[in-house]
């Protein structure tokens, strides 16, 4: 299967189409609110969306990068299907991590082979908190994380530092976020709902 890649200005449009960005008044994962959620479930729950979406960050990565991934991984949930559309495009074999009491771990057999080259990937990355844990997971089984991929980059603070990591989200959102005591929503009556949340449109 082969497509023209999808430019940003597409990701957007397929976002917006398929209902995953919201706009409203948000408490996010973090405690910080925030006017703008990015729902990637509602993308990826159509399997043709996500194979377009995960063709155009492994042709986002540099070629001489791409040759040496031997597998793909990402945090569960979210990045569970952006994972196994990475590995699909790249003909390589792709799992997750998981947390298990709290830690990030690899469960069910999942293994690399020392020194095997690792796309790590996320849906949405904001701090790119778990996208580190997956990396030290990855690391911890000898492998090495020769670059990493997001959907969407929302980083309002700055694009996240990966220890210099070659780091190719296919596309950058950057997402205004406040303290509950600085959020102007907030200021003006309204109260925050967490995404996901019953009856959300
Ligand atoms: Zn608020």
């Amino acid at each position: 299967m082969s497509h023209t890649p999808l430019d940003p200005d597409q990701v957007i449009r397929l976002y917006e189409e398929d209902g995953a960005l919201l706009h409203g008044h948000f408490l996010l994962s973090s405690g910080l609110h925030s006017d703008t959620y990015l729902q990637s479930a509602r993308v990826l729950q159509h399997p043709e969306h996500a194979a377009r979406v995960a063709e155009a960050m492994v042709q986002g990565i540099p070629a001489e990068l791409r040759s040496q991934i031997g597998a793909v991984v990402g945090p569960a949930m979210g990045a569970v299907i952006v994972a196994h559309e990475c590995g699909r495009a790249l003909g390589v074999r792709a799992f997750f991590t998981e947390r298990e009491g709290g830690r990030m771990t690899l469960r069910r057999g999942f293994a690399l082979e020392p020194g095997e080259g690792v796309l790590v990937v996320e849906d949405i990355t904001t701090t790119g908190g778990s996208t580190r844990e997956c990396m030290a997971v990855v690391a911890a089984q000898g492998a090495r994380v020769v670059a990493v991929s997001a959907i969407i980059d929302r980083s309002a603070a700055g694009i996240p530092d990966f220890d210099g990591v070659p780091y190719h989200p296919l596309l950058r959102l950057p997402v205004q976020t406040w303290e509950a005591k600085d959020c102007p929503l907030c200021a003006a009556g309204s109260t925050a709902v967490k995404p996901g949340s019953r009856g959300l449109r």
